[in-house]
């Protein structure tokens, strides 16, 4: 089978690129990842390092640097609240300055850039589900913005590409994405509550557990950006891809206990200033224009990743 494109993935060696690249891989593309190894790990891609139509090289996209591509699937930036706190300038410069470098490469190649936006650019919504008409409702000063005003940066500059320049800019919005991959200490809800369960510690809950997340597995968000990238032309507006199924942060501590069949022990933490109380996307443009519809339930979502994290832990007692 012939090689079809060359796709570029800032960002690549993290929980998403790890699954998405596999699937580029076996559907015959060309991958080349950047990544500065802030939060993802060589490791996510050990057994597809020899591949021969596979490269990864050490960049961090807050330098411009040249490279041949076909397709740029922007990935790079810390995702976990912890992680992207921990330094906020560095956040909001990757998120601004490195987008806006990996545009300037995009409009040089003529090539598509697919760039991983995020519900946090609807802050703590005032609209619920969230439709991509939504302007949001975000604090401009919190914590939190660094990402959520980074990412919406981003947005404005990819869509300002779009009109002065002609690129080809193809905008995903994703929401609270779990699975294989996902660093043990990554900081997310998700992983936390399973490590947590797995270690028989307490699952800290933050709050009073009402808030509420919709959580979607990895197989499908990959499967979105595919058909994504397979659109004939850019769709022109920001497109949404998360499952439907809202559910609480106390249901999803019911949720991790039945998968993994203990009982479960919770530890009360306060709230994050900022965090948003309801999140649920409105997915009927990515039905609509990608013909996608998430298919794994967050039961069997959960199994699968409490799976991948068991074996992580053993390795780690070896
Ligand atoms: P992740 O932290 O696992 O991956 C991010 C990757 O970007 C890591 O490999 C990291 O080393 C790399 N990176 C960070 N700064 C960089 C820089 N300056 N230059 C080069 N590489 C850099 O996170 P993820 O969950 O895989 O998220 C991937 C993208 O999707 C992020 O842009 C994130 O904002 C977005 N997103 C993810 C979710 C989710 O639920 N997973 C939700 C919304 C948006
Ligand atoms: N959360 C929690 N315990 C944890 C980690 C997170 O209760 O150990 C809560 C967090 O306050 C938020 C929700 O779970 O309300 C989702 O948090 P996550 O960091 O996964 O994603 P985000 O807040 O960015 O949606």
């Amino acid at each position: 089978m012939n090689v079809q494109k060359t796709v570029l993935i800032p960002g690549g060696a993290g929980f998403i690129g790890a699954n998405l690249i596999r699937k580029l891989l076996e559907e015959n593309h060309k991958v080349i990842v950047w990544d500065n190894f802030y939060t993802g790990q060589e490791s996510n891609l050990t057994e597809i390092i020899s591949n021969g139509n596979f490269k990864l090289e050490n960049h961090d996209i807050r330098e411009y640097k040249e490279i041949e591509c076909d397709v740029i699937i922007n990935l790079a930036c810390p995702a976990s609240p912890p992680h992207y706190q921990k330094d906020p300038i560095y956040t909001w410069e990757t998120s601004a300055l490195g987008v806006l470098n990996l545009l300037k490469l995009a409009k040089k190649n003529n090539a598509i850039f697919i760039h991983a936006s995020t519900s946090e650019v609807y802050g703590d919504p005032l609209e619920h589900p969230q439709k991509e008409t939504y302007w949001g409702n975000v604090n401009p000063i919190g914590i939190r913005s660094c990402y959520d005003e980074g990412k919406r940066a981003a947005e404005t500059l990819a869509t300002d590409y779009m009109r002065t320049y002609g690129t080809d800019v193809r905008l995903i919005r994703i929401f609270n994405t779990y699975g294989p991959f996902m660093l043990p200490d990554d900081g997310r809800v998700v992983s936390n509550f399973i490590v947590q369960a797995l270690q028989n510690k307490p699952l800290t809950i933050y709050g009073d557990g009402a808030q509420t997340r919709s959580f979607c597995f990895v197989s499908d968000l990959v499967e979105g950006f595919y058909a994504m990238m397979n659109l004939k032309t850019s769709p022109g507006v920001p497109i949404n891809l998360g499952n439907p199924d809202e559910f609480t942060i106390s249901e999803l501590t019911t949720l991790v206990g039945e998968t993994i069949q203990k009982e479960i022990k919770l530890d009360y933490k306060e709230l994050p200033a900022d965090d948003p109380t309801r999140r649920c996307p409105d997915i009927s443009q990515a039905q609509s224009i990608l013909q996608w519809t998430p298919g794994v339930k967050l039961k069997d979502g959960l199994a699968l990743t409490v799976e991948y994290f068991s074996n992580v832990l053993a390795k780690r007692q070896v």
